[in-house]
């Protein structure tokens, strides 16, 4: 394996076995930039004032040594460090995080916000924790009750810093922190460094290490020929967004970047259930496996490679076209790797990243560093999707047409068949098998818009309870104001998505930029409309023919 000089392992940083072996399990194969940085400093008890926002592994760069000093300490007197976070939902993601990493370590977690019942809390608290996650507010409560001692501290982080002190809970920190000994660690995380950070970092940090994940501008080289792009979905779309950007892009070869071994297993087998031919390349496979790979997408045996940093170190593909960063690489220098491996030797290529709604400050941190554009775009709705497979079938009959010497023995079929049909209609009826002859199916759910504004762009890089709320999205209004509707025709009778916009648009006030997406299945076709106007839609498709013909619409309630 090709390991540059820079290359450290999660074994250098002198951590436990225990610690080791669960990030060995979770599939992690090395440190990030700011876990490489943290964490000696903060096992050597230094202080830490660290600027790094989500997406960066910043969890794990102060979760690990603070585990490491709990399985220090000789004897037990109360919770041995205080992690204090923004909101609920970071409090639970921090607590799940170091169960994970110090299950063999025994680690007690609590996480306490507001919110949840106060009795449930005290119980646990009662029966003694190790580490308490919690959000300012809740945490004072529990103070001022007696029922949180902070006598036996060793470490404090402040995680999101700006977010908590965005949220007004400034001063509940500053008397929180006059609560814990003298001697304590104390770590301060925070995507950005406004002078009140300063302050409290002036004031309760001693001599603390700084450290910023990005320094200075990578250095690229010539800068590679690179069309770059994002699209924002949630965790739970994001299959279904690559599968959907992949059709669209249709790459040669494209290399798929994950930060785990897991999720490089995981997505390879996903990606293969959908019809891709995927194959997975990590840190965890000897050289013969890894040979048989490679060999496999030189051959065009494969078109995917999905791969881990390490894995995909010091690889050269020649025919590499996309390079795609299933989640947002966790530092500018990685995203700079990863997107010079295509666009080379004058050639055109394509990066894309799936970023998170709350990744999106570490997508424009990456801009900034990089000195490019990460253009935002739609992900492709399933009318892109039907218009570019019918787009390919189209392309590929054009060829045929042009290339094929030996058409003519079709012809009796087409003359036989034209007694009883007009040549149009046998023409139709052979690119609809020519089309589902290549698997072109319909695809499945919609995948929700998710809009930045500049607020909540401010807010998602932050907290993590600012994101959308579309994972839990089932088969109603899918955008904001916006309604389905059910169409009764679809494929079968020749409905296309510009059939149904001509329909709308041209009996009603609604115009076509105002429908939202259209997905046209064998019998039926949905379509996004403002919900303003459903009622004004369907009374006007009633009363008029699509494609010559009455068809049933009603609002989609889900039974198909
Ligand atoms: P954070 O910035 O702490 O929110 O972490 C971002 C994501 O990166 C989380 O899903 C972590 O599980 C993952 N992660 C953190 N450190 C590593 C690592 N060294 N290798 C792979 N994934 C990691």
């Amino acid at each position: 394996m090709n390991v540059t000089d820079e290359a450290m392992s999660f074994a250098d940083l002198a951590l436990r076995p225990e610690l080791l072996r669960a990030l060995g399990d979770l599939g992690y194969e090395e440190p990030t930039p700011i876990q490489r940085e943290a964490i000696p400093p903060l096992l050597e008890g230094r202080d830490l004032l660290g600027q790094a926002a989500t997406g960066t592994g910043k969890t794990a760069a102060f979760a690990l040594p603070v585990l490491q000093r709990m399985s220090e300490r000789e004897q037990e007197s109360g919770p041995v460090a205080l992690i204090l976070v923004p909101t609920r939902e970071l409090a639970v993601q921090v607590s799940e995080a170091m169960h994970r990493y110090g299950k063999d370590i025994g680690a007690r977690v609590l996480p306490i916000y507001g919110g949840q019942p106060i009795g449930r809390q005290l119980r646990a608290l009662e029966r003694g924790v190790d580490v308490v996650v919690a959000t300012p507010g809740r945490a004072l409560d529990h103070i001022g009750r007696g029922t949180l001692a902070l006598g036996g501290l060793r470490m404090v982080v402040l995680d999101e810093a700006d977010e908590m002190l965005d949220m007004g809970f400034a001063e509940d920190i500053e008397a929180i922190l006059q609560d814990t000994p003298e001697d304590r660690q104390t770590v301060l995380f925070s995507a950005t460094m406004p002078p009140r950070i300063d302050g409290i970092a002036r004031r309760h940090l001693s001599d603390p290490v700084r450290i910023k994940i990005e320094h200075e501008r990578p250095t690229t080289g010539e800068s590679p020929l690179v069309r770059q792009s994002a699209y924002i979905v949630t965790r739970s779309h994001k299959p279904a967004a690559l599968g959907r950007v992949l059709d669209v892009e249709s790459p040669t070869a494209a290399i798929v970047f994950c930060r785990t071994r897991d999720e490089v297993d995981s997505l390879t087998e996903t990606l293969n259930g959908r019809g891709y031919r995927a194959e997975a390349l990590h840190g965890g496979m000897g050289q013969e496996q890894r040979d048989r790979v490679m060999g496999r997408l030189r051959t065009g045996t494969a078109d995917l490679l999905v791969a881990t940093d390490v894995a995909a170190r010091g690889l050269d593909i020649e025919q590499l076209t996309h390079v795609i960063n299933y989640d947002v690489p966790s530092a500018p220098e990685s995203y700079v790797h990863r997107i010079g491996r295509v666009g080379r030797a004058g050639r055109e290529g394509v990066a894309i990243t799936l970023a998170e709604p709350r990744e999106h400050r570490m997508l424009k941190t990456i801009e900034r560093v990089t000195r490019s554009r990460i253009e935002i775009e739609k992900v492709p709705t399933i009318a892109d999707l039907l218009a570019r497979r019918l787009e390919l079938t189209r392309a590929a009959l054009h060829e045929s047409l042009l290339e094929d010497d030996d058409l003519d023995r079709f012809r009796v079929v087409v003359e036989t068949l034209t007694d009883e049909f007009d040549v149009m209609e046998v023409a139709l009826a052979a690119v609809k098998l020519a089309h589902e002859s290549t698997g072109a199916a319909a695809d499945e759910e919609e995948i929700p818009e998710i809009a930045l504004s500049p607020t909540r762009g401010r807010r998602d890089g932050g907290g993590r309870d600012a994101g959308p709320r579309d994972d839990r999205r089932g088969r109603g209004p899918s955008r904001g104001g916006m309604a389905r509707l059910f169409v009764g025709a679809g494929r079968s009778a020749r409905i296309r998505p510009q059939d149904l916009v001509g329909a709308i648009a041209g009996e009603t006030r609604v115009s076509g930029r105002d429908i939202g997406a259209i997905e046209i299945a064998d019998r039926f076709s949905l379509v996004e409309i403002p919900e303003s106007a459903v009622q004004e839609v369907i009374d006007a498709l009633r009363r008029t023919t699509i494609k010559g013909r009455k068809v049933t619409i009603r609002r989609d309630r889900d039974a198909h």
